[in-house]
């Protein structure tokens, strides 16, 4: 008889934006004309560049003419987008093979996807808080997940200790919740951690594009060591605003190998089988990010952001309130006020001035006791909620 994946049944229930949008929902309900501060899901406002969107449209035409019409693209990706991606790279100094570069959907399906080239019986240690997706597509296939919680007397950015047991490490910097950023020595010690293990890193790098400070890698290869440990997954949602329009980027080195078996081709095998690729349309419109126009075009669209993140700063500081992230990353993580848990600062936030962020309990135990703001919200928006928060905090 046929038997379901029984693990979904071991999944906790994913409430935490449920939850958020149910309780928004009653509010909004009770006061119809009440205008709200959105803040709290970490999705883009700000419309694609006009180098992109000039690409998508020249791609749309070459789709309407036999002579530049494309049917299937290359699994992996169109080899000169690989190309194009490696020197991105390569202009910070690390070299790939453009064949270590895979074009992807996004960094959601290649976290899910990524799994299928280790075995069920190894465990995954997940740094919490975290990005929900990762314990859950463990769960969905049937890993051990270990959970690394980590708090404010390590910044949110915990290095590994001997005792701990995992296959797969799950390192996100900049940070979804907490906005930190692993330095060099930490990440380091994580490089060296995993490959006296055999362990393999994901390092889910969705956010690099929003470093400013210098001396704060942007990519796990920037460390020495890393190419036999490490695959790094990366995304252009949030870099360029592809969040609707969908694509990413997966690096596997060739060295990376396990068992005798090479990671990077078992990926060729794997997406050869699994998918048939991302549209020639998305890929002309990803490619344009990487040129000169187009990093010139979102880095004016991430300062949008990171002003917003200024703002919500400020307004921290002058209520003398702890928190990290804003900087380096498109969100801030509070601790909130003496006396709030994560879901009673969210209804104290609603129902006093209007501000929608996100509860820390929703990204793992440790999370309880903080808040979470995404800073890709309306600018003038932006500035309004600070003040509003300020009054009330400071009273
Ligand atoms: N990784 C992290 C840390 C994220 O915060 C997100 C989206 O919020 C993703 C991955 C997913 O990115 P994508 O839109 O490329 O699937």
């Amino acid at each position: 008889m046929l038997k379901p994946n029984t693990h979904y049944a071991e999944l906790k229930d994913s409430y935490l934006f449920y939850n958020i949008a149910q309780k928004t929902k009653a509010y909004v309900d009770a006061h119809p004309r009440t205008h709200l501060y959105r803040m709290g899901i970490g999705d883009v406002s700000l419309p694609l560049c006009g180098a992109v969107i000039r690409e998508l449209y020249g791609a749309v035409d070459d789709q309407a003419k036999q002579e530049s019409f494309h049917g299937y693209m290359p699994e992996c990706g169109d080899p000169e987008l690989r190309r194009t991606i490696a020197e991105y790279y390569g202009r910070r100094g690390i070299s790939l093979d453009p064949e270590e570069v895979f074009v992807s959907s996004g960094a959601s399906d290649e976290l899910g996807d990524i799994l299928d080239l280790f075995d069920v019986s190894n465990s995954s240690l997940v740094i919490e808080p975290a990005y929900p997706a990762y314990v859950d597509a463990n769960v969905m296939t049937g890993r051990k997940v270990v959970h690394l919680p980590s708090g404010k007397e390590n910044g949110f950015l915990p290095v590994p200790d001997e005792g701990m047991e995992a296959d797969l490490l799950y390192i996100c910097s900049p940070n979804n919740p907490t906005g930190a950023v692993f330095s060099k020595e930490q990440l380091k010690e994580w490089v060296d951690f995993a490959n006296r293990r055999g362990a393999v890193i994901l390092f889910d790098a969705a956010y690099e594009a929003f470093i400013e400070d210098p001396e704060l890698p942007h990519s796990i290869f920037e460390i020495e060591g890393a190419r036999t440990c490490a695959i790094e997954i990366c995304s252009l949602s949030k870099t360029a605003g592809f969040t609707g329009t969908r694509m990413g980027y997966t690096v596997i080195p060739k060295e990376l190998e396990r068992a005798g078996m090479k990671l990077n081709d078992m990926w060729v095998r794997n997406r050869t089988t699994r998918t048939n690729g991302v549209s020639y349309i998305l890929q002309k419109a990803g490619a344009a990010v990487f040129t000169e126009e187009g990093q010139k075009q979102i880095h004016a669209n991430i300062q949008i952001y990171k002003n917003n993140a200024k703002v919500l700063m400020e307004a921290l500081d002058a209520c003398g309130i702890w928190y990290c992230g804003g900087k380096n990353a498109p969100y801030i993580w509070m601790k909130c006020p003496e006396g709030f848990g994560s879901w009673e600062f969210f209804d104290h936030l609603l129902n006093e001035v209007q501000i929608v962020g996100t509860p820390g309990e929703g990204f793992g135990a440790c999370g309880e006791g903080y808040f979470r703001f995404s800073t890709f919200g309306d600018p003038e928006d932006t500035k309004t909620a600070a003040e509003r928060m300020k009054q009330l905090l400071m009273k």
